[in-house]
């Protein structure tokens, strides 16, 4: 029996993991679920999931959380902000943790719950493209075992072989790791209308239904741009051991081409809930719900290269991920409020990877290593952002 503390438990990644818990009362129990607004999304789902403990990330929410709980008879404790947070992804009943919460917002309780050794079911990628070495050194020390839950990384650790030597691909017979990406919405659009699209055409992901802020980073590739750094971090990968190729149809979720000529592939339907299964029950298999891929409905699988005209922002972080971890943290910390901004209408979809760009370049290189450097790093980076934006608006 598993005992899941599942943080970002109201959001796409958060209802599926729930669903798939719920399929298997025998093998998952939940200790806790976090949100962040949604407050009776969050109390339905302690309700149903029978939750100890529902926490809330801000602390001023104490009182109407207190008030939703007696309205929906809820049992479960309710605790509040950061502290909270943390505490249930490292109690020591907790053996896993589900972390989806969306950001920067989910590193410190994400790290919590690696330095505590559990096995950390991980969504939330901009924890590790901030903190990557200080991440796996943790996981290294506590024992922590890293579920990659992104579909691409969850793919390629699938398509891994039995002796894979983190660090060190070619050891293992790696050639390359080929991280797919459909191309988004705009894959085939003019690029001299890219000025006019709305939020809502942004927010419309051919293939996957997600949150709004990584449906945004597809759109514009950052989110592939974001996993590759992802990528490099949990397989030891440098830059030139990644390619990034494009495949509309998301039917292969990522590949590993090994130096035989062999190439191993990961495919199903695009649907979170696969390789939420897959880290919940590794190295077992469970039912996850998902509708199995039928081959006599797919018309083609195609694949291209991508262009850095049309995807700036993939450009910024392959180059962010071969300079460092402070470009990789500002990156991270000038897109969340680059994206923000496009998605409150204050600048355009192509304005994002402007405020980007124009942050890296006003930030002088420099190396971090710790915590604090890092959370240094990533308000500095959301203060220039925000400067930007404001002489944009
Ligand atoms: P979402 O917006 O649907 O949900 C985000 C969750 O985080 C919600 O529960 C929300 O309440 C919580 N949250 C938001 N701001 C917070 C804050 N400041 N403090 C604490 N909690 C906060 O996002 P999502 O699509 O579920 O994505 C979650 C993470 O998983 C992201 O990092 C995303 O990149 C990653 N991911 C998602 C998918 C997907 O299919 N949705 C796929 C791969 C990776
Ligand atoms: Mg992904």
């Amino acid at each position: 029996m598993q005992t899941v503390t599942v943080l970002g438990a109201t959001g796409s990644i958060g209802c599926s993991t729930l669903d798939v818990i719920q399929r298997h009362p025998d093998k998952y129990r939940v200790f806790a679920i976090s949100g962040y607004q949604q407050l009776d999304k969050l109390m339905k789902q302690a309700k149903q999931c029978a939750a100890r403990y529902v926490v809330l990330a801000d602390e001023r929410q104490y009182d109407d959380a207190v008030q939703k709980a007696a309205q929906y008879q809820v049992e479960s404790e309710i605790l509040c902000g950061q502290k909270a947070l943390e505490e249930v992804a490292s109690a020591p009943e907790v053996t896993t943790v589900m972390a989806a919460i969306v950001g920067a917002a989910g590193l410190l309780p994400t790290l919590a719950a690696v330095r505590a050794g559990k096995r950390v079911l991980l969504a939330n990628k901009e924890a590790l493209v901030m903190s990557g070495a200080l991440f796996i050194e943790a996981a290294n020390q506590s024992g922590a075992q890293i579920l990659p839950i992104d579909s691409e990384h969850n793919a390629i650790f699938q398509c891994l072989p039995d002796n894979f030597q983190y660090g060190d691909l070619p050891a293992s017979g790696i050639q390359q790791i080929l991280l797919t990406g459909s191309g988004g919405p705009f894959r085939t659009r003019d690029l001299a209308t890219f000025d006019a699209i709305t939020v809502e055409q942004a927010c419309a992901h051919p293939n996957w239904s997600m949150g709004r802020k990584i449906t945004v980073d597809s759109a514009t590739m950052m989110n592939k741009g974001l996993e590759f750094i992802e990528a490099c971090w949990l397989f030891g990968a440098s830059v030139d051991d990644i390619t990034v190729v494009l495949h509309p149809q998301s039917v292969i979720h990522s590949m590993v081409q090994y130096n035989d000529g062999s190439v191993i592939a990961q495919m199903g339907n695009p649907d979170m809930r696969t390789p939420i299964a897959h880290g919940l029950s590794w190295p077992a298999r469970i039912d996850a719900g998902v509708e199995q891929l039928d081959f006599a409905k797919i018309q083609a699988l195609t694949f291209d290269t991508p262009c850095y005209t049309r995807y700036p922002n993939l450009k910024l972080a392959i180059d962010a991920c071969a300079s460092g971890q402070a470009a990789t943290t500002r990156l991270n910390a000038a897109n969340e409020v680059a994206v923000a901004s496009f998605l409150e209408g204050k600048i355009s979809f192509t304005q994002i990877a402007q405020v980007n760009e124009e942050t890296l370049n006003a930030m002088e290189p420099m190396d971090v290593s710790s915590l604090q450097q890092i959370l240094e790093e990533d308000r500095r980076a959301r203060d220039i952002a925000h400067g930007l934006v404001r002489g944009l608006i």
